[in-house]
């Protein structure tokens, strides 16, 4: 049973946000102050232009943040890439990894997700692992192994459990205004509770988190379920109206 972990909330912004835009993340910081999110830890993860800025305007706040990838070296000439030592360093708390934009647009294996969250931890950062089935997984009836084979193959060896979040996402939820039905979300949830938990020594300490056109409407219904403790949103999230309105599920 994992439902007295603190629920997280983060916000993935993706390749959105100017610097305009972090009059959102203001938002977000006031609304958290004032308890808009209840007991629930807030984050968002702008786009690395935006880090260091918004780090600055949310230091001394509840509200973290964090970045939507990362390399698996710590510095050198990797040209393009960001490390996870720079994430730190810009002010980021948390670090992204395996999202399936990036499994499916930039090619990225198990393995390299695994060093990825491996990076991240090496420098300090908490990491949120994604992982999701296709629809055609789905609908071949492969949905929790092709989970569990992703779980298996990037899980970071050497991990707190206070320092690893999961983030079940289906990949045809992602902005498509679709979601799972709450039973199968407890179905998926309820598995990987069960997978970590005899995978790891405070496996059942493993926040995870759905993913997947999380909206007002539907927040209710989805994150209230068993081993549900918190959500990752994307467009939700982009605004501090609606982003806050998803939070009031935890107060
Ligand atoms: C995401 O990309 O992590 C995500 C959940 O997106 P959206 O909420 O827009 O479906």
């Amino acid at each position: 049973m994992s439902d007295n972990l603190r629920p997280l909330l983060a916000g993935n912004w993706k390749m959105n946000g100017r610097l305009a835009d972090l009059a959102e993340i203001d938002a977000i910081r006031s609304r958290v102050a004032a308890g808009a999110a209840g007991q629930a830890q807030v984050v968002v993860c702008p786009p690395f232009t935006l880090l260091t800025e918004a780090a600055r305007r949310c230091g001394g706040s509840p509200v973290g943040l964090g970045a939507q990838d990362c390399s698996t070296a710590p510095c050198g000439a990797y040209t393009g890439d960001i490390s996870a030592e720079m994430l730190k360093d810009a002010g980021a708390s948390f670090v992204i990894v395996g999202h399936s934009e990036r499994r499916a647009g930039h090619g990225e294996s198990d393995a390299l997700v695994r060093a990825k969250a491996a990076a991240g931890l090496r420098a300090g950062l908490n990491v949120i692992l994604c992982l999701g089935e296709t629809q055609a997984q789905r609908s071949a009836g492969e949905a929790l192994a092709t989970v569990a084979a992703q779980l298996e193959a990037s899980l970071p060896e050497e991990a707190a459990p206070e320092r690893l979040v999961i983030a079940y996402e289906p990949v045809w939820a992602i902005g498509t205004g679709i979601t799972p039905t709450p039973t199968d979300i407890a179905e998926m949830h309820g598995f990987l509770r069960r997978r970590l938990a005899e995978r790891r020594a405070g496996g059942e300490r493993i926040r995870i988190l759905y993913g997947g056109s999380v909206k007002p409407a539907n927040a209710a219904d989805l994150l209230n379920g068993a081993d549900v403790n918190g959500a990752l949103v994307g467009g939700a999230s982009l605004k501090a109206e609606e982003f806050m309105a998803i939070a009031a599920v935890y107060r």
